[in-house]
C-alpha cells in the first residue's frame, strides 16, 4: 500500500518522478479498480495490478493506493479526476463468468446511477428528449460530484420491484428493453459474486428475448394508428 499525499505534491514528485500537478498525474495504477472507500482522511483505490490467465482460471495481484485527503479546491477537482478514472475501469470480468440469460434476478432491487451521458444515451435510443427521460424514468437525486443525475424507477415506488425497462413474462424469461441504450452501471454489472443468480436457469440453447421496451406515449401512438 502506498500513500500518495497530494497536499505535499513536491515530495510526491521527488519520491516518485510523477510530475506535480494533479492534471499530469501518472493515472495507470488506476486501471482495473475494484474498490474505492472514502473515509473522513483518505481515499483508499484498490485494484489489479497484474493478471495472468490460465485454463478456466485467472490469477490476479492486488495493491492499494491510498490518497490523502483535505478540503484544498485542487485536492477535491485532484480526487474527482481519480474517482473519475476509477470508474470508467471499475471491472475485472474474467472471460469464464456469465449470467446465465433471462436471469435478471439484478434488475429488480437494484437501483442502476444515471449520469448526463446515460441519459442522453437512453433519449437517443428511446427517441425522446433528454428532460422527458429524466421526468418518466429517472429518480433524481444528485451525487455530490455532480456526476450522477439520480438512479432508474422502478415500475412501482418498492425498491425491490422490477426496473422500469425490464421486460420478459416470468422467472428465467426477462430481458433489458433498452439493452443498446441501458446505463453504463448495467453494462459494467458483473455476476462476480453474486448471491442471485438463478442456478435453474440454463447457459445452453438459444435465448430469444422480445420486442423492445417503447415509451407510453408512442406505444399508445401506436396503438391509435393501429386502430385507424
Ligand atoms: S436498464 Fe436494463 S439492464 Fe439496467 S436494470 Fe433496467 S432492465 Fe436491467
Ligand atoms: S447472475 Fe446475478 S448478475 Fe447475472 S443476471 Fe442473474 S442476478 Fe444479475
Amino acid at each position: 500500500m502506498e500513500t500518495i499525499d497530494l497536499i505535499a505534491l513536491r515530495s510526491f514528485t521527488r519520491r516518485t518522478g510523477q510530475p506535480t500537478h494533479p492534471e499530469l498525474l501518472d493515472v495507470r495504477p488506476i486501471e482495473h479498480v475494484n474498490k474505492i472507500e472514502i473515509d473522513e482522511e483518505h481515499i483508499t483505490i484498490e485494484f489489479d495490478e497484474k493478471t495472468d490467465r490460465y485454463y478456466n482460471a485467472n490469477e490476479i495481484t492486488k495493491r492499494e493506493w491510498v490518497y490523502k485527503y483535505n478540503d484544498d479546491p485542487e485536492f477535491v477537482k485532484a480526487i474527482a479526476k481519480v474517482i473519475d478514472l476509477a470508474r470508467k475501469n471499475f471491472k475485472v470480468m474474467p472471460e469464464n463468468i456469465t449470467c446465465p440469460p433471462g436471469c435478471a434476478e439484478c434488475c429488480s432491487g437494484y437501483e442502476p446511477f444515471v449520469s448526463k451521458a446515460d441519459v442522453q444515451r437512453l433519449a437517443d435510443h428511446l427517441k425522446m428528449s433528454y428532460r422527458d427521460v429524466v421526468k418518466e424514468y429517472v429518480v433524481e437525486r444528485p451525487s455530490a460530484d455532480g456526476y450522477h443525475v439520480g438512479w432508474l424507477r422502478k415500475v412501482t415506488d418498492d425498491l425491490a420491484d422490477k426496473c422500469v425497462f425490464l421486460k420478459g413474462s416470468g422467472s428465467g424469461h426477462y430481458y433489458c428493453g433498452v439493452y443498446e441504450g441501458r446505463p453504463h452501471d448495467c453494462g459494467e454489472f458483473t455476476p462476480i459474486g453474486c448471491d442471485d443468480v438463478d442456478e435453474e436457469l440454463s447457459h445452453e440453447g438459444e435465448y430469444k428475448t422480445g420486442a423492445p421496451f417503447r415509451p407510453k406515449r408512442r406505444k399508445a401512438a401506436a396503438t391509435r394508428a393501429a386502430r385507424r
